[in-house]
């Protein structure tokens, strides 16, 4: 499942999923473009729609226990928690997408339409104003650094 930081559309790293309920779970991001941007989100997946039902009966299904996302990024069926492949996916915003997902237990075949939707930032974009910073103090030889700080606090007064 591939994700894009909703700050720079970069594609952004998963470290880690966590489930909520049965039919949700939570996804922390981080941008892969750690010098320019770097924000962690996290993000909700959730079923939002089955769209064929488990062949198996009601006492036969069982959810994954880690939820809808396993650790290696891959979703699980929300009615027997086998693994599920994605077959389609659709970008209605920028912050939230659906997948299209089919369950690849034949016994189940279950398809089931999920939601990745944006719910917060834990760690806002580097801005602008941080990045030139930053580059002055790069391009500022080692030495110089220390005066440079006292000069700056100087003139901040
Ligand atoms: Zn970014
Ligand atoms: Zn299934």
């Amino acid at each position: 499942m591939k994700t894009t930081c909703p700050y720079c559309k970069t594609d952004s790293v998963f470290y880690r999923a966590e489930k909520l309920t049965d039919t949700e779970s939570s996804l922390d991001l981080q941008c892969a473009d750690i010098k320019a941007c770097g924000a962690r989100t996290t993000y909700t997946l959730s079923v939002k729609k089955l769209l064929q039902p488990s062949r198996l009966p009601i006492d036969k299904q069982n959810p994954n226990p880690n939820g809808l996302l396993s650790s290696r990024q891959r979703i699980h069926c929300s009615c027997c928690g086998q693994p599920a492949v994605i077959y389609a996916r659709y970008n209605p915003t920028h912050i939230t997408s659906d997948f299209y997902t089919q369950c690849q237990n034949p016994a189940c075949q279950a398809r089931v339409l999920v939601d990745l939707s944006y719910q917060s930032t834990e760690l806002p974009p580097i801005t602008n104003v941080q990045l030139m910073a930053v580059q002055i103090i790069r391009t500022t030889p080692p030495k110089r650094r220390a005066e440079l700080q006292l000069d700056l606090l100087a003139m901040a007064g």
